[in-house]
């Protein structure tokens, strides 16, 4: 019986229920129809956003570019535009960087960062004196810095094991950093020096300051293409196995909660909206890339360099909104 004694129709003669099938087998779906489309289509919102030049060696990246680079955990992909042409990841590194300190300091991490959306702008000042120094999450910068101290403190060469992680997670040797963008932000990152000093002044950093900007600044210039991203990703999607190779890097239940943090945090004082739009846990960066991941199907990267002004990629979003839409993908 169904609710108020009504007899409930048998599921088979429901009317929605063929479309439950069709999404079921549809999970063997080919995207590139869908990627091909959306990367032809989704060009019409070029010149809506701007390049970041708050970071003067980001400001000279051409602006018209895009790449869409879709995998799944069964090794299928489908590729559109530049998907091989490299762009600083910036904000999107702060999502390997948190896997790393979570793997190594399990939920003590969370004594020093919470798990809360900001709703403030990545670089905000305000709330970190509020709140005491504890930063709400680890991907707004003040969270970031914090996450970045931990490594400091845990290997004798941070940023060699950020690079040797990032490899293995895209199964590419190439990747490097760009000392320009580093040296760039470096001379310019006035505000993050700020907010490690602060968090200094709050004992929630533990190594010297100048390292763990010096990290932080050189984990934000490091180049990927859309290709390795989603191949990068992957692991969130395959609940912290690395597809590739077997390896458990983060526990089943580690990759949930990055994956939650993910979706509530990955785009700052946006990340409401992209979850509306978009219903994917994902990770943004100034540099234009987006990278987003579907528990137990696939990762898709997609750069193009203009960002709206809570520092998203306008075209990337636009792009992961009709992947979902269009593919009939998403969490929810
Ligand atoms: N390196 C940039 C910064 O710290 C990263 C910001 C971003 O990508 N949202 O300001």
């Amino acid at each position: 019986m169904g609710a108020g004694g009504k007899k409930m129709k048998p599921l088979l003669r429901q009317k929605n229920y063929r479309n439950i099938c069709a999404y079921k087998i549809e999970s063997n779906m080919d995207y590139q129809d869908i990627v091909n489309d959306i990367y032809r289509e989704v060009q019409a919102y070029f010149g809506q956003g701007k390049v970041a030049s708050y970071i003067p060696a980001l400001a000279r990246v051409r602006p018209d570019q895009l790449g869409i680079s879709v995998e799944t955990i069964n090794g299928r992909s489908a590729l559109a535009g530049q998907a091989d042409t490299r762009f600083s990841i910036q904000s999107i590194s702060k999502a390997f960087t948190l896997a790393m300190a979570f793997a190594l300091e399990g939920d003590n991490l969370w004594r020093r960062v919470g798990v809360e959306p900001s709703g403030n702008p990545f670089n905000s000042l305000v709330q970190l004196e509020f709140e005491s120094g504890k930063p709400r999450n680890p991907f707004i910068n003040a969270g970031a810095l914090v996450v970045t101290d931990v490594l400091c403190s845990r290997y004798a060469d941070p940023k060699g094991e950020i690079l040797r992680f990032i490899r293995q997670l895209s199964g590419t040797d190439t990747i490097d950093f760009d000392e320009e963008v580093a040296q760039s932000e470096k001379e310019h990152g006035f505000r993050n020096q700020a907010l490690a000093w602060f968090l200094k002044s709050c004992n929630n950093i533990h190594s010297d300051v100048d390292t763990v900007l010096d990290v932080y600044f050189h984990q934000c210039s490091i180049a990927m293409n859309c290709r390795e991203m989603s191949r990068a990703f992957l692991f969130l999607a395959n609940h912290g196995v690395l597809p590739a190779t077997g390896e458990q890097l983060l526990t089943h239940s580690q990759a949930k909660r990055l994956n939650a943090i993910l979706l509530t945090c990955g785009f700052y004082d946006q990340a409401g909206e992209f979850a509306f739009r978009v219903g994917m846990p994902g990770k943004s960066g100034v540099g234009g890339g987006v990278a987003a991941i579907i528990p137990g199907e696939l990762a898709v990267a997609v750069w193009s360099p203009e960002v709206n002004e809570q520092g998203n990629s306008v075209v990337g979003i636009q792009a992961l909104e009709w992947f979902t839409t269009r593919s009939g993908r998403s969490i929810f």
